[in-house]
């Protein structure tokens, strides 16, 4: 018994009730046991926390876990309790009562594992507590530390320093996003010695990713709320306009959920995670100010109404769907006119022109994601320097994006030529002096008093594009926008449209284009491709519906009366295998995965008594 104490599976399944470990998790906690240094790079819902927690199990002395946020860490230690560890926090919110309690743990030398906050730690006078039990000093979300990161924080700058104050400690930075660029960097500012890198694939094989022209924004966002009725969603929004129109829209539709900006009161901020994290909420219409600090797991789709700034912040962002990996879905609707605002709001007094080009190149990659009738899980994954597929075959189909399920067409090589010249002309004939809407009226033959006035519909460019939508044209505009054929210049304060040089080259056949249709397909065809997903990620288990529901109303019951939220107690898939395999003893339930000793103890008995009263 004792001997099985030092092993890593062992305790994997004791404690956490999992059988088996994730890519990279066993590399990571056993060079942590031979005291060295290393990277992990894992997407969001990877595991990365039992690389660190696992080691804390283990009776070596203290794991140290740096992390940013300070939601995320009372919910990490909440968790952490949940199945037995010694586990406390130390930020700036936490009670002076209870500060007392977690001083008096480290000195006594119980604790196991101590989240603290950066700032918190930089201040010092922690160390003599500490220092002497530190075997492990994890920092989490490294890529704050990089400049070419999409989340600096100065404070991660000087962590190097105060690392240096546990010599014997081994080091393990983890992050879900960084590019090998930001992954050197992070080895150079915290000082990894010889690390070993442990660099997981990217791809997130439960989510379904979809990039549409934006053409209304609230009946496309209820389009997919509606989809997922009941289940836990998250949209982001540019402006905090933008999110209370937008929360005020679903609301009116019968959607439970609420708007978070910076602009509410700390109060209604606070209560609206607090609701979404406890389930009494479905949905939260929100800036990117919310869900840094959120680990609600069965988030079954998150919409995101504008582009993101970045790759990275897509990648992140929309990565808070589906990290107990049943499917989900992520929706990014593009307008060109969104990259334009982030530029604006961006370029501040001061930047350097290093900080600018890092700008215009993410905004670049974000724009070209959302409009090239290329696989996404292709496009994200290459992004992060990664092939596609994982297992190195030429698959080409992942059956999972807009473009490999047919509801976004790429045009055949001479339509796209021929259609991009057709647009590239009128934008060159206006030279510059016009906005898009004035350019797609032209294209499209539609007339108004100011084309009349210019004498514009006679020109042989006037309808040319005339059968074509105004969706696809806008859609096109802004697909040569991104790929350098055309460009927005601001005069005062007026968005002007015209044409690139490389546009111009086009229109002399000197350069290839590529242009996507977006078709949006019935919604039947959607869900039946969510079942065959379902049956592709071992999800399509044959599962009793009223007690899964039971069995949900009952886990939110005991979170409430514990104050915690319930995916802490068990996840979305526990619930579900229960309502499929229908356990009857302790040692069944023993075999659903995720059911390790601790929440057997503490949970077993009450949950077999309701699957006992609903089968009979
Ligand atoms: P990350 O920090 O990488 O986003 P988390 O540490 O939050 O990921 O873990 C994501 C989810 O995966 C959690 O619900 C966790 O319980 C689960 N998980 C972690 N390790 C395993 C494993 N070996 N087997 C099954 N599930 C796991
Ligand atoms: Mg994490």
């Amino acid at each position: 018994m004792l001997q099985s104490l030092n092993i890593p599976e062992e305790i994997l399944k004791r404690r956490w009730g999992y059988n088996s470990f994730k890519p990279l998790q066993k590399e990571a906690v056993e060079t942590t046991l031979s005291g060295r240094d290393c990277m992990v790079v894992l997407p969001t819902g990877g595991g990365k926390s039992l690389c660190y927690q696992l080691p804390a199990a283990m009776g070596r002395g203290l794991a140290l876990v740096i992390s940013p946020l300070i939601a995320l860490m009372d919910d990490q230690v909440t968790n952490a309790r949940e199945i037995g560890l010694m586990a406390d926090a130390i930020h700036s919110n936490l009670a002076a009562s209870r500060r007392k309690d977690v001083y008096r743990r480290l000195s006594e030398g119980k604790t196991e594992l101590l989240y603290v906050s950066p700032e918190r730690l930089l201040m010092g006078d922690l160390l003599p507590y500490i220092s002497e039990r530190v075997f492990l000093a994890a920092i989490d979300e490294a890529h704050c530390v990089s400049h070419w990161g999409h989340d600096f924080r100065p404070e991660y700058r000087r962590l190097g320093e105060v690392l240096d104050c546990f010599p014997k400690a081994a080091r393990m930075a983890l992050t879900a996003t960084a590019t090998p660029e930001v992954q050197n960097d992070i080895c150079d500012r915290l000082s990894l010695r010889k690390p070993s890198c442990l660099i997981g694939h990217p791809d997130r094989p439960n989510l379904i990713y979809r990039a549409l022209p934006r053409r209304d924004r609230l009946s496309q966002i209820l389009d997919i709320a509606r989809r997922h009725d009941g289940c836990g969603g998250i949209v982001y929004a540019q402006t905090r306009k933008d999110v209370e129109r937008l929360a005020e829209g679903l609301k009116k539709a019968g959607i439970s959920c609420a708007p978070y900006h910076a602009g509410l009161s700390a109060d209604d901020r606070r209560r609206a995670q607090d609701d979404f994290v406890k389930e009494k909420l479905d949905v939260i219409v929100a800036t990117i100010a919310f869900g840094m600090g959120i680990d609600r797991s069965n988030v079954r789709y998150v919409a995101h109404a504008n582009t993101p700034r970045s790759m990275e912040h897509y990648q992140q962002e929309s990565g808070r769907a589906g990290r107990d990996g049943m499917p989900s879905e992520c929706l990014l609707l593009f307008a060109a006119s969104d990259l334009a605002l982030h530029r604006r709001l961006s370029k501040t007094e001061g930047i350097t022109a290093q900080r600018e080009q890092a700008i215009d190149r993410q905004l670049r990659e974000i724009g070209r994601y959302a409009v090239a009738p290329v696989c996404r899980h292709r496009l994200l994954t290459n992004h992060f320097g990664a092939p596609y597929p994982p297992d190195g075959s030429n698959k080409e189909n992942c059956g999972a994006c807009d473009v490999c399920l047919g509801e976004t067409k790429s045009l055949p090589n001479d339509e796209a030529v021929l259609t991009a010249k057709k647009i590239l002309s009128a934008a060159w004939r206006m030279e510059g002096r016009y906005g898009a809407g004035y350019v797609v009226n032209l294209l499209l033959g539609r007339s108004n008093e100011r084309i009349e006035l210019n004498g514009h519909n006679t020109l042989k460019v006037f309808g040319l594009l005339k059968d074509s939508g105004e969706v696809a044209v806008r859609s096109w505009i802004d697909q040569l926008i991104v790929q350098d054929f055309l460009e927005v210049r601001e005069e005062r304060n007026y968005p002007l449209l015209r044409i690139t040089a490389a546009g111009k080259q086009l229109c002399k056949d000197k350069c290839s284009v590529r242009l996507g249709i977006p078709i949006p397909p019935p919604l039947k065809h959607k869900k039946k491709k969510v079942a065959e997903l379902n049956k592709k990620t071992g999800c399509g288990l044959d599962i009793d519906k009223e007690l899964f529901e039971s069995l949900r109303s009952f886990r939110r019951l005991l979170a409430d009366k514990s104050g915690i939220p319930p995916y802490i107690i068990f996840h979305d898939s526990v619930l579900l295998e229960m309502a499929a395999l229908k356990p009857q003893t302790l040692n069944d339930l023993r075999g659903i995965k995720g059911i390790g000793e601790h929440k057997l103890k503490r949970y077993g008995a009450a949950f077999l008594k309701i699957i006992a009263n609903n089968i009979r």
